[in-house]
């Protein structure tokens, strides 16, 4: 592990450890719901990283269409990693409802902290390497969580412990959006959604090669990777080869074009 992403690593579970103590030891639910979602948060990150690097590794014996869809496993995790933390969160505001606390003054200090702390980190992943840019977007929600946050246990020792309290709601309700977002991404990947836009523009290319297309059909393995096949026909009297050279010039360009795997099948007129 090089020392930049140990760094990032270190500072992201320092802000998350600085906001659970300042949480537990200050009183403020906000806080404590905060530092609870920075774990998981941290926990899905490398996960999702994880996931993303293995996704790109080539086609072998056992993944012979590639590892693309590995990626699915990031937004799998996310679901269940946010939905046991939405289980303890919701518990711990079930038991403080109706009950009156105290939000100290050290707390939104200590959500300040943390903030800066968690931004150092983001800040360092930016412009590294793809799968940094992945955990800097994936956090990047992590930031407005630490200004709800901050406001709410600055609000909560200021004014009253309810707004600490309603921002702790507000907080779990955003695990409960991330969650509904991940499930989205999933569906998202495996439904083999197509692209209308790729496919009209197959169309295109081949009508300007004059081919007489009787079936196209793509399908989206991961964002930017498309699987397809074409039924195209031809006259009988075609020689193979001739034939073969049109399948072959369609496939190179729908390839360098979309980055498609095209499976063309030809059938006499
Ligand atoms: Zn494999």
């Amino acid at each position: 592990m090089n020392i930049r992403l140990a760094t990032i690593l270190a500072l992201s579970i320092l802000g998350g450890l600085i906001k659970i103590v300042g949480g537990v030891l200050y009183g403020s639910k906000a806080l404590l719901v905060d530092a609870f979602t920075s774990f998981g948060n941290i926990l899905a990150a490398i996960l999702i990283i994880h996931y993303y690097q293995r996704s790109l590794e080539p086609p072998d014996r056992d993944h012979m269409f590639g590892h693309y869809r590995l990626t699915i496993a990031g937004p799998i995790y996310t679901v269940v990693i946010y939905s046991a933390i939405f289980g303890i969160v919701a518990m711990e505001l079930i038991n403080t409802a109706g009950k009156t606390y105290v939000v100290e003054e050290m707390a939104p200090v200590m959500a300040a902290i943390g903030f800066v702390v968690y931004l150092i980190s983001i800040l360092l992943s930016r412009g590294v390497d793809i799968s940094f840019k992945i955990y800097s977007r994936f956090t990047g929600s992590e930031l407005i969580e630490s200004i709800v946050t901050i406001a709410a246990s600055l609000s909560g020792a200021l004014l009253s412990y309810i707004i600490d309290y309603i921002g702790a709601i507000i907080l779990s309700l955003f695990i409960v959006y991330e969650v509904y977002n991940s499930i989205g991404n999933i569906i998202g990947i495996i439904s083999d959604e197509t692209s209308r836009e790729i496919v009209m523009d197959i169309e295109h290319e081949l009508n300007k090669l004059n081919i007489n297309i009787d079936r196209i059909r793509v399908r989206r393995i991961i964002e930017g990777i498309y699987h397809g096949d074409i039924v195209i026909k031809m006259p009988p009297d075609t020689p193979l080869e001739a034939a073969h050279y049109i399948a072959d010039k369609i496939e190179d360009r729908v390839k360098k074009k979309y980055n498609i795997d095209l499976t063309i099948h030809v059938e006499p007129e």
